[in-house]
């Protein structure tokens, strides 16, 4: 079978998780989120959990070593074989150059979207305590307020979406991040979609550019 390793780029709040998890259930390939990963740490209060908590609360990055390492680990599992989709690493040049020592990769794509919408949907997100799916206030409420339609967990907003929060990651994604738009046209590999839309329109999108319809 052919290796589907991709990288999912894009600011926050472009719609790179929910689009990850659309691409694991299509082509069976695991979605690892390096911000899915650090949250569960924060919840566990692990001693990472309580290095990394103001970070994320101040829409900072976390170090490049701190990912590296859990990128690096969590590629060597057994059901990465087949590809992986990687939500929100890299996100330096750094973190890429030193994925590209670790594994090869197929496809990177690009979700691109304007900063006005993005700001609208990163304040009314709220994220599931439990298995950390998202929804909106506004535009995708969960049946219940405030409990997450999946597994019953409770929903809550996230501090780094707060609008203070929001504009440092934007700032954060413009300087260390977006350069790697430009890396990867170079490397020929880049796919760009846009992704303003519904979710399923945006997804069909992706799916046509991957298998190259
Ligand atoms: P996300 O859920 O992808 O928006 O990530 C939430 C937060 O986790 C980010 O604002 C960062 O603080 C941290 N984080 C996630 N991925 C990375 C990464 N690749 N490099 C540095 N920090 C990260």
């Amino acid at each position: 079978m052919r290796k589907l390793r991709i990288i999912l780029l894009g600011p926050p709040g472009v719609g790179k998780g929910t689009q990850a998890n659309f691409l694991s259930e299509r082509y069976r390939i695991p979605k690892i989120s390096t911000g899915d990963i650090l949250r569960q740490e924060i919840q566990k209060g692990t001693p990472l959990g309580n290095v990394v908590k103001n970070i994320l609360g101040q829409g900072k990055l976390v170090s490049d070593e701190v990912v590296i390492s859990i990128i690096e680990n969590r590629l060597k599992e057994k059901d990465c074989e087949n590809g992986f989709i990687l939500d929100g690493f890299p996100r330096t040049l750094a973190q890429a150059a030193s994925l590209e020592k670790i594994t090869e990769v197929d496809f990177v794509v690009s979700l691109v979207v304007q900063k006005r919408e993005l700001t609208q949907r990163l304040e009314g997100r709220r994220t599931c305590k439990k298995c950390q799916r998202m929804y909106h206030v506004v535009f995708e409420p969960s049946k219940r307020p405030n409990i997450c339609d999946v597994c019953g967990g409770e929903l809550f907003w996230r501090k780094d979406d707060h609008p203070e929060t929001i504009e440092k990651r934007l700032i954060e994604y413009q300087r260390l991040t977006e350069p790697l738009l430009k890396y990867y046209s170079r490397k020929k590999n880049l796919l760009e979609v846009n992704g303003i839309g519904k979710i399923v329109e945006v997804s069909g999108r992706i799916s046509s550019q991957l298998e190259g319809v």
